[in-house]
């Protein structure tokens, strides 16, 4: 049965790390020898349902992760219709609802399957490695649409083929479901991970009305956090000039830069609690402010929850024009 592991390749080299779900599938595969079919009739059973014999071969190692599987997708592994029913006769399979079976499956794979519907949206995008903030909720497409549903995709519906969607179609749901400040965050970590371009995500929007489109023109890769695009994206809102990633010292880029002195560090919870970031982050501010820098240090908590008091400091620090060098002061 190795004759059926190239199926399982991966499409790219981070997608390689295989898995507990993945080896059990294989496995399974490999232990069954006496119940495993032909190649030939392995194909067939593929054709008879999926409809092409080409459709459905690759299973992403993301589906074998969250452990939920279409009888599609197992004919692409190599399963024949009987060995599945022997499955399931031994626990080895569960079946979930009728063309779905479940192997030591995620909960949150585990529930959209019975719900009839497929992880989708800004839950497909965490899956998918996109930075998504915390409390979004879970967010799932249905096969069948249902009224008010709000994660269902700008365009053309896609049948629900597999227990996550693919990255357009989640990024495509995402732009209907998302207000424009989650849109930015996201689409910013999919641009700076390099799951996505600049030039996919305006296919992928080509269908969305001109106030996602626009949204576009505001995104940035180079953009390091979450909270980074959160903030360039309320200070764009109050048309406040800002510039991202600034080398304003020798080997010294800062977060974002208002005007030519206000220096803005935006802390993500991820990467500012250990103690080394600590001291360096004092050294940092140590060495901007004695070159005549104003620095704000937010962390991730204040800019979540104390932002109207962030916004009315930057707003006074503006109006007095310290965000500008002092005829005396420049460098
Ligand atoms: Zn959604």
């Amino acid at each position: 049965m190795r004759a059926m592991m190239p199926r399982l390749a991966p499409n790219r080299p981070e997608d390689s790390a295989p898995s507990g779900h993945m080896t059990a599938l294989c496995t399974h595969v490999a232990g069954e020898r006496r119940f495993l079919r032909s190649p030939q009739r392995a194909r067939s059973f593929e054709r008879r349902v999926t409809g092409s014999e080409h459709g459905a071969r690759m299973v992403e190692p993301l589906v074998l992760q969250l452990g939920v599987v279409t009888t599609a997708q197992l004919a692409a592994l190599g399963w024949s219709k009987w060995q599945i029913e022997r499955a399931v006769q031994r626990l080895v399979l569960v079946r979930i609802r009728p063309g779905w079976f479940g192997q030591s499956p995620d909960a949150d794979a585990l529930a959209a399957a019975r719900a009839g519907a497929c992880i989708a949206c800004f839950s497909a995008l965490r899956l998918r490695g996109a930075w998504v903030p915390q409390g979004s909720g879970a967010h799932l497409r249905h096969a069948r649409h249902r009224a008010g549903a709000r994660c269902r995709p700008f365009g053309a519906q896609p049948p629900v083929r597999s227990v996550v969607d693919d990255l357009g179609t989640a990024v495509r749901s995402a732009f209907r479901c998302g207000d424009r400040e989650a849109l930015v965050v996201v689409l910013d970590s999919l641009l700076h991970r390099r799951l996505a371009t600049l030039d996919e995500l305006r296919t992928w929007a080509a269908d969305a009305p001109a106030r996602i489109r626009d949204l576009l023109a505001v995104l940035d890769g180079r953009a390091e956090s979450g909270t980074e695009s959160m903030v360039r994206f309320r200070l764009w809102r109050l048309r406040i000039g800002v510039r991202i990633q600034v080398r304003v010292l020798p080997g010294m880029r800062v977060d974002l830069l208002v005007g030519e002195r206000l220096v803005i560090e935006c802390d993500s919870r991820e990467h500012h609690t250990d103690g080394a970031a600590y001291e360096r982050d004092r050294e940092r501010d140590r060495r901007l402010v004695a070159r005549g820098f104003l620095v704000l240090r937010l962390s991730y908590r204040q800019i979540h929850e104390d932002w109207p008091a962030i916004e009315r400091d930057i707003l006074a620090i503006i109006r007095r024009g310290d965000h500008r060098f002092a005829r005396r002061n420049q460098r």
